[in-house]
């Protein structure tokens, strides 16, 4: 499939595709392409397995896993996942979703992973599906050529070699390094969101017995929210998610000290951990969502978080980022064999890239508003409305399941019971406007 006519710059290699990261975008659309007798070649600067935070994953999720050809791998390394929990400081009793009773009833359950080995197994799939699978090195470059011919690549190898790649389409799968929407300067800011979090992993936790052992705990606190993920080996992931302000409020605190401080804000969490002891470091990051203007354009297309980021509550990012390589897939194949579908393929991923981010921003932005925590606190199923968040919180928002009328009537709910508060509504909305501001040097990363 190799354009073995082209003329390529210094002793560059040729590929077809050319994949910038090697995380669950990157090493999905490297394995689809490469079994479609693509000449991919994946970049990743890190050496797998490495440490990467978002360890809960979704129950639609897993037919994708099937159609990968990895789903056995996965389940041997995943905790069963069936539910959800909230537990909220203004309610007295703790609420509990099971995926089984989702609108759609056969995707019941989903897992927790490390995603050290989870992204481990993908990078692997694509490389046993014919990708040449290159880890220790960083894209540095990509310069595309005039006329639609493709780009030059080059990339330094950590043992300080450097090399260059023409290829006919560019994948940008970087993650929150968003090398090509920096490039281009088309990544925006969310004006509607803004936090941080900081987070780490735990032996010895109390969890649930039987089949809640692997449910995910969301605790609100009054900064934010909790996540409390019960892994295979036994671990715990805990990680705070917080308004700026409040990481700002660390002050000379380590960052560990800030955690068990935040941690100690939250009485059923800390009961949670009171045996608990920490096992990694703790870390701190920016999660300031973000959205680029175009998911593609000439010879390459922006995949997972190299597109866009929304706030993990929902545990959507790795599923967004692997459906994501799925559409692309199908452009790029367009692209590259039937040139004459490639615009309407193109424009199909586009329409995809945006309606996830889109879906569940409705509810990210309004997940701490105390008319929304009622509502998930005591859930009803007035046409059918449970059901359907369920499914949304299943992430099966991609099919054909008809949830769409559902969720619609329980925004109108929503709306009507702020009205019946109006009071709290309002102070709830000007509380949220000035929780969501940038605050600078709040002492963390954006990675
Ligand atoms: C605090 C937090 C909690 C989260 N919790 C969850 C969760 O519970 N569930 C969930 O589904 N999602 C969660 N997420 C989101 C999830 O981690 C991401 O959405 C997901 O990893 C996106 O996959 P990706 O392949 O797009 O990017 P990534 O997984 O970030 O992969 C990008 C890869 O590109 C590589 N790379 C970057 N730049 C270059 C370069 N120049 N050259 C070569 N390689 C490069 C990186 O090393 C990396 O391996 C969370 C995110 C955060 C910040």
């Amino acid at each position: 499939m190799l354009d073995q006519g082209a003329q390529s710059s210094v002793d560059a290699k040729n590929c077809d595709v050319l994949v910038i990261g090697g995380g669950p975008a990157g090493s999905t659309v490297s394995a689809l392409l490469a079994d479609r007798g693509h000449a991919v070649t994946l970049l990743e600067k890190a050496q797998h397995p490495r440490f990467h935070i978002g360890e809960s994953l979704l129950p639609a999720n897993m037919k994708l896993f099937e159609k990968l050809g990895v789903a056995e791998k996965v389940q041997s390394i995943g905790m069963e996942k069936w539910g959800a929990e909230f537990v909220s400081p203004w309610h007295d009793h703790s609420q509990d979703f099971k995926f089984a009773e989702a609108w759609d009833k056969s995707m019941p359950f989903a897992y927790q992973v490390r995603r050290s080995e989870f992204d481990e197994i993908l990078i692997r799939n694509a490389a046993d599906k014919g990708a040449n699978v290159i880890e220790n090195c960083r894209v540095t470059d990509v310069d595309f050529l005039p006329n639609e011919e493709g780009a030059i690549v080059q990339a330094h190898h950590d043992d300080g070699r450097t090399e260059t790649w023409r290829t006919r389409f560019v994948v940008d799968a970087s993650g929150r390094s968003t090398f090509l929407s920096n490039r281009f300067k088309t990544k925006r800011r969310n004006a509607r969101h803004n936090s941080a979090a900081v987070y780490g992993h735990f032996k010895d936790v109390q969890r649930h017995n039987g089949q809640k052992e692997g449910d995910i705990t969301l605790f609100w606190f009054d900064h934010g929210w909790f996540w409390f993920i019960p892994l295979k080996d036994g671990v715990t992931s805990v990680g705070a998610t917080v308004w700026p302000y409040y990481m700002k409020s660390r002050g000379k605190r380590s960052v560990e000290q800030f955690f068990y401080d935040t941690i100690a804000m939250c009485p059923p969490l800390a009961e949670r951990l009171k045996d608990a002891q920490l096992v990694s470091e703790v870390e701190a990051t920016g999660n300031f969502s973000y959205t680029c203007g175009r998911s593609y354009g000439p010879n390459y297309v922006l995949l997972g978080d190299a597109f866009a980021f929304i706030d993990p509550v929902f545990s959507s990012g790795v599923l967004l980022a692997m459906n994501s390589a799925f559409e692309g897939a199908e452009a790029i194949d367009a692209y590259l064999c039937h040139p004459e579908k490639s615009a309407a393929a193109f424009r199909r991923f586009d329409k995809v890239m945006r309606h996830g981010p889109k879906e569940f921003s409705w509810f990210i932005y309004r997940i701490t508003n105390p008319t929304m925590r009622d509502m998930f606190m005591r859930p009803s199923n007035p046409f059918r409305a449970k059901e359907a968040i369920l499914s949304m919180l299943a992430g099966d928002i991609f099919g054909k399941t008809p949830i769409w009328r559902s969720l619609f009537a329980f925004k109108v709910i929503y709306y009507f019971v702020s009205m019946m508060n109006l009071k709290r509504s309002l102070a709830a909305w000007r509380r949220r406007k000035s929780n969501i501001m940038v605050v600078e040097d709040s002492g963390v990363t954006s990675q």
